[in-house]
């Protein structure tokens, strides 16, 4: 039997923030929505349960993005005046915070999901943290005036806190680096150097998450200009092969990704996607069968994860529900 997982986040239910954004507001405030958060980690805990899911995540219910939600809990950085830059190589705008001194945690960051995470289930659990490139490139530098420098000074901070989810009891921790596709000779060199630094010292499983975003119309807009075979994966992923770095997470399902580039991964386990986050339409678990099959031809079949291509955070929740529940059960077709 396959494991199986889903990338990292899920769709935030209607009562706990708006739906269907990447930067949603919540609707509770204060304790109410505190608990609120909780009570969506508890409803999707379940629902990954219910699907047949093997390894489980919080979903990120507790942070509006997977970015902003670590930055949060980090002294150097100026909330207060976000400025617009663009992200991805300027593929779309965002307001980000700036960095405007050194950084430092001024405390836990995920404490509170991951241990609930870690009570409400007794299926293995995995947790993920964005990677220190991605960070870097989804931020405002008036302080380092460097990205590797500032890059690895993230690195550290994650991997304190990397640390402190492993003592929480997370068996995978992972690294989510969007931006390894996007800035693919500096991914190869100083982001994967910056990843091993977050990651330096854990025993428990770590992963890295590589994919083409989310399936926002920027996204889909961009992916069209790929071309009709995206080789971005082939410089990134040799480097990868090297590191410390247990697991990664892959696009495959509905994208150009030639399948022969998962062979450049020799000696980790590959999260291959199976579910397209950029598609309404739920995948039949044939289809699912069909792409691990396809994938086992590059893969060794005791390394192979069905995984979700990305996040699942922008979509409609009953749509994500079924997609989880075919992810399941194609996985399982194919085993
Ligand atoms: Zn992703």
């Amino acid at each position: 039997m396959f494991d199986t997982t889903i990338a990292g986040s899920l769709p935030k239910p209607a009562w706990l923030a708006e739906t269907g954004k990447l930067w949603p507001k919540w609707l509770p405030a204060g304790d109410e929505l505190a608990s609120a958060k909780l009570d969506a980690t508890l409803l999707w805990i379940k629902l990954q349960e219910d699907a047949g899911l093997s390894v489980i995540g919080d979903g990120e219910m507790s942070r509006q993005h997977f970015v902003h939600g670590f930055l949060e809990r980090v002294a150097g950085i100026d909330f207060e005046h976000k400025v617009e830059v663009g992200i991805r190589n300027d593929r779309y705008k965002a307001m980000v915070p700036q960095v405007v001194a050194p950084l430092s945690l001024t405390g836990r960051v995920h404490e509170k999901e991951a241990r609930f995470l870690r009570a409400h289930t007794g299926r293995r659990i995995k947790f993920t943290l964005p990677g220190p490139m991605t960070i870097v490139d989804t931020v405002a530098d008036r302080h380092y005036g460097d990205r590797v420098q500032m890059a690895f000074a993230f690195a550290e901070l994650l991997n304190q806190e990397a640390r402190a989810l492993q003592a929480d009891g997370v068996d995978v921790i992972q690294f989510d680096e969007p931006a390894f596709n996007v800035y693919m000779d500096d991914a190869a060199t100083w982001g994967v150097q910056a990843l091993e630094r977050a990651a330096q010292g854990l025993t428990c499983t770590t992963a890295v998450h590589i994919c083409y975003g989310y399936g926002i119309q920027a996204n889909v807009d961009w992916k069209k200009t790929l071309g009709e075979e995206w080789r971005q994966y082939e410089r990134v992923f040799p480097a990868l092969a090297k590191s410390s770095i247990g697991q990664v997470s892959l696009e495959c399902y509905h994208s150009h990704v030639p399948a022969d580039l998962m062979a450049l991964l020799e000696g980790k386990d590959v999260m291959v996607g199976v579910i397209d986050v950029a598609s309404d339409e739920i995948e039949t678990p044939e289809q699912v069968a069909g792409t691990i099959e396809n994938a086992l031809r590059f893969v060794p079949r005791q390394r192979l994860i069905a995984c979700t291509n990305c996040g699942l955070a922008p979509m409609r929740r009953e749509v994500a529900e079924a997609k989880l529940r075919a992810l399941a059960a194609g996985a399982k077709l194919a085993g």
